[in-house]
């Protein structure tokens, strides 16, 4: 025995009789499969596991496809700790390898990590798979912004700011499902619950469809209505806003077809399930939106995009951040957790649809905010007791300022070397936030 073997040898006994006890408690899936392993579309195929555990500690069993991810099933339990459950392959589903993720469940609604077997189960839906090719990379937005000249004390330099100043100030939604996608509401009964809330405007975002203006059919009269769909792309979720046709295919392609059709694309909830690559959003090209905070996420603790919109701001982009509900619920569910603002010559959803490609809005969950550049100054106001924040590359804040109800704005000088300035305000009171866009500065 070598002196090292003899040291370890303590520990490796050690080591032996603790990690079986350990790993006892914890279930074991074993004979995963999907039966067939090969289908067609408008085959029904049987997905199935068997999970050891002595323990009873799983309660409930559920298979989320990890490439339609917004897309799971809970599995029934049967004889001899076997679970399973049955699916239609949908016609009309593209060929290649799918994956179903399994998650283990306790009975207080606890993940529950297996201590071994696989974690998915893999089928195949046979015919001609999609052709993914490496889409041309399209041209960064150019919004219409102002351009102001600064003279500033270390010199020349120009701001574009998204802020003109129309007539109007028009509240709105640009993420909610329908009964057409994963959603509990008719489309009617949304636009209801939104004109309800005050919202002038709405785009409906069902997955992979889209949804008809519900006032042709005798809903109630949101102002503006936008048609839109959520797409799910190997990369991430995307709203394309402004779309008429259902748009396929990766993240790249869909940012083409979407600008093509003369629509906007959204990079969603970044930060949450289906999530974004940084590496990914530096690639990508097009896209105008970027989702900075989402309800949906809201419920997971998990709200805040801001860290990759700072991100991409940094990398040059000139992409605007957005505020939505990703609303899912039933009519009597809440919905106004995430709005954004837009400020318009007129309710039209040509007029909103332009104001947004060209950042004139802010997003909120609640705070109203008003903003004027002048002279190289930027005032903020907002009602309430509030913290109001200016913030620049890597979400740095540059300023804060504390206001009282009444008291004059928030004052920020621009300097000339900051990249860009965006303002965040804090309401004290109720915890909520709101955002604007960025004002780009640049040295002349
Ligand atoms: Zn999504
Ligand atoms: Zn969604």
């Amino acid at each position: 025995m070598s002196a090292r073997l003899r040291i370890l040898l303590p520990f490796l006994l050690l080591t032996a009789i603790v990690l079986p006890a350990a790993a006892w408690a914890a279930p074991t899936i074993v004979n995963a499969a999907a039966d067939p392993a090969l289908v067609k579309p408008g085959d029904t195929v049987k997905f199935s596991c068997t999970i050891t555990d002595t323990e009873n500690l799983v309660a409930r069993v559920t298979g989320t496809i990890r490439e339609v991810s917004y897309m799971s099933a809970p599995f029934t339990r049967g004889e001899g700790g076997v679970w399973s459950f049955a699916l239609p392959v949908p016609n009309g589903a593209p060929a290649g390898t799918y994956h179903i993720d399994l998650r283990l469940l306790a009975a207080d609604g606890k993940i529950v990590k297996p201590a071994a077997g696989p974690e998915s189960i893999e089928v195949k839906i046979a015919g001609e798979e999609a052709q993914v090719e490496a889409a041309p990379a399209a041209p960064d937005p150019a919004p219409d912004l102002l351009a102001l000249e600064v003279k500033g004390d270390a010199g020349t330099f120009m701001l574009y700011s998204p802020y003109r100043r129309y007539s109007g100030w028009y509240k709105g939604q640009l993420h909610c499902h329908t009964v057409n996608s994963d959603g509990k509401c008719t489309p009617a009964q949304l636009e209801a619950k939104y004109r309800a809330i005050g919202c002038d405007w709405i785009a409906i975002t069902d997955h992979e469809t889209v949804t008809a203006d519900p006032r042709a059919e005798g809903g109630q009269d949101v102002g503006a209505f936008i048609t839109a769909l959520e797409h799910g792309t190997p990369e991430g979720h995307a709203n394309l806003i402004g779309v008429k046709a259902k748009i396929g295919g990766n993240c790249q392609q869909a940012i083409n077809q979407t600008v093509a059709q003369g629509g906007l694309f959204m990079l969603n909830h970044p930060d949450w399930v289906a999530c974004y690559d940084l590496r990914e959003m530096e690639r990508l090209s097009g896209y105008q939106l970027i989702e900075i905070m989402n309800g949906g996420c809201l419920g997971d603790g998990q709200q805040d995009g801001t860290r990759a919109w700072d991100f991409i701001l940094g990398k040059g982009k000139r992409v605007w951040g957005v505020a939505t509900d990703d609303f899912h619920g039933g009519p009597d569910a809440e919905v106004g957790k995430g709005l954004v603002v837009v400020n318009a010559p007129e309710l039209t959803a040509e007029a909103i649809f332009a104001s947004l490609k060209n950042g004139n809005f802010y997003a909120t969950q609640g705070p109203q905010m008003a903003l004027s550049l002048d002279d190289g100054v930027l005032s903020v106001t907002s009602p309430g007791n509030v913290s109001i924040f200016f913030r620049g590359p890597h979400g740095l804040a540059y300023q804060v300022d504390e206001r009282e109800p009444g008291a004059d704005p928030a004052r920020y000088v621009f300097k000339g070397d900051e990249g860009y300035v965006r303002v965040e305000v804090y309401n004290k009171e109720t915890g909520k936030r709101a955002w604007s866009q960025p004002i780009f500065v640049e040295k002349k």
